[in-house]
């Protein structure tokens, strides 16, 4: 008797559900397709209304609301036509956070990009002869100046760099390369694997810790067809260690009429020593030592747009620049001019206007003032207290491991929700704020987040009253 009442309340329940086209009707949603379009929209209602018949089988749902049934729709749609790549608030303190899109890219960059991609460019197109041109230009001539590269070729990123330039260069030779360098960088990009895809057969030498320049001079034979040297971004072989200097390789390579391809991963512009941070060899260092071929990325250290930069001597970037890979390789527009706008910062000697390395170069007092001003607004409600306390910041992206920069942090503590539970309510605000949690705190790094960012973290905290 029960089970046949309650399957014919669900009968008369499910009798109740409206149509799509007569939910559609509804202003809200009527108002929402013009916005967001019919598919949207239809999809939306279709899957609330799914929903609405799921919950009324299992027993869940006690009556059927139009109204309700509307809302649930109109919110559904507008999850549904939100963005899924999105800007997040990054409090971690790792500025070259590789899962938050690396770099972010510089207001002059910005506005660029968006000038140049709106409308038609000179792209590929010689405004002084009237007819085609290279895309190479628009950034050539800036890295000649910067870092005295003869020639300088962009991919999509340093790992189709260090593939096109080894295809180019090496294929069907080999390329000795010391067993202290064969690293794998996030994302599976291993040096062994590069070269193996590349065509060229990698000549190992020396061992993990040591290796001289008589083992690379020893390895050297008629299939060798270039030395590289590798730059262990994100370890450090500590101890009993030994690498020949880079003048005695460039030397040995050009002895033997081979070239020295270098592989400098972060490409670290300005010299980073006088922040504390050591073992980041500027490109323009590399490049006045005689290194035939830099390659680094674009979005770590130099703080631009994803991108792999090859850059150095005419005679083997013009080799480059004629495999048929540099086309399937090549970036777009919107790269160039990003690229472009960020070097020309450099160019002017404004680099605190690249956000990357204005976090790194950002004042102690700074983060101070702006770390207690939050500190007092966190503890102001009686959800949680908070204290400015040392801590420190990283560079992130698979560079300078084991170093940091001071910084102050804001550790918050809850009074009575879990950490777990903070963290997670902040991942799910809107914006989304990624923060790092520490035992019982969690933790506010402000170097990281933009100045007009604070505001919305404080909101956030706010909401949990
Ligand atoms: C980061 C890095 C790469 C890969 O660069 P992407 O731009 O991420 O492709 C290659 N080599 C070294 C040494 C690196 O540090």
């Amino acid at each position: 008797m029960k089970v046949e009442g309650a399957e014919s309340k669900a009968a008369t329940l499910l009798r109740k559900i409206p149509a799509v086209d007569e939910l559609l009707g509804r202003d809200a949603l009527r108002q929402l397709q013009a916005h967001l379009g019919h598919r949207v929209v239809v999809e939306a209602t279709r899957s609330v209304l799914q929903n609405v018949r799921t919950r009324i089988m299992n027993g869940n749902l006690k009556s059927v609301s139009l109204e309700l049934i509307e809302r649930e729709s109109v919110t559904a749609a507008e999850a549904s036509a939100k963005f899924t790549l999105r800007p997040v608030v990054n409090a971690t303190g790792v500025i070259l956070h590789t899962n938050l899109g690396r770099a972010p890219l510089a207001r002059n960059a910005l506005e660029h990009l968006a000038e140049v991609a709106g409308r038609y460019s000179n792209l590929e197109y010689d405004l002084e002869l009237g007819g085609r041109g290279k895309r190479d230009v628009h950034t050539d001539q800036l890295f000649a100046e910067l870092v005295g590269a003869e020639r300088t070729l962009v991919v999509n990123n340093n790992a189709a760099a260090v593939f096109l330039t080894l295809n180019a260069l090496a294929e069907g030779g080999e390329v000795i390369v010391s067993r202290g360098e064969l690293i794998e960088i996030g994302d599976s990009f291993r040096i062994p694997d590069i070269c193996a895809k590349s065509g060229a057969v990698l000549k190992e030498v020396g061992t993990t810790n040591r290796t001289r320049l008589a083992d690379y001079a020893k390895a050297i034979t008629e299939h060798t067809k270039a030395l590289m040297r590798v730059h262990p971004s994100n370890f450090r072989v500590v101890g009993f260690t030994e690498r020949p200097a880079l003048a005695e390789l460039v030397e040995l390579a050009h002895r033997s009429h081979l070239p020295l391809i270098e592989d400098l991963g972060s490409g670290c512009l300005v010299d980073l020593a006088p922040l504390g941070i050591q073992g980041e060899p500027p490109v323009g260092q590399s490049l006045k030592a005689g290194v035939d071929v830099v390659t680094f990325s674009g979005d770590k250290l130099l703080g631009g747009p994803q991108a792999g930069l090859i850059t150095g001597k005419r005679e083997f970037l013009d080799r480059i620049r004629k495999n048929p890979l540099f086309r399937a390789l090549r970036v777009d527009k919107l790269t160039i001019a990003a690229l472009e706008a960020t070097i020309r910062s450099y160019l002017a000697g404004n680099i605190d206007e690249v956000p990357a390395l204005h976090m790194m170069r950002v004042s102690r007092e700074e983060l101070t003032a702006r770390a207690e001003s939050v500190a007092k607004r966190v503890a102001n409600g009686p959800s949680f207290s908070a204290v400015v306390e040392d801590g420190e910041s990283v560079i992130g992206g698979g560079s300078t491991p084991g170093q940091s920069l001071p910084t102050k942090l804001v550790a918050i503590r809850p009074a009575s929700l879990s950490v777990q539970e903070v963290e997670s309510a902040l991942r799910h605000n809107s914006p989304p704020i990624i923060t790092r949690v520490e035992g019982d705190r969690v933790l506010v790094d402000l170097r990281t987040v933009f100045e007009d960012q604070d505001e919305e973290i404080v909101r956030a905290f706010e909401r949990f009253a």
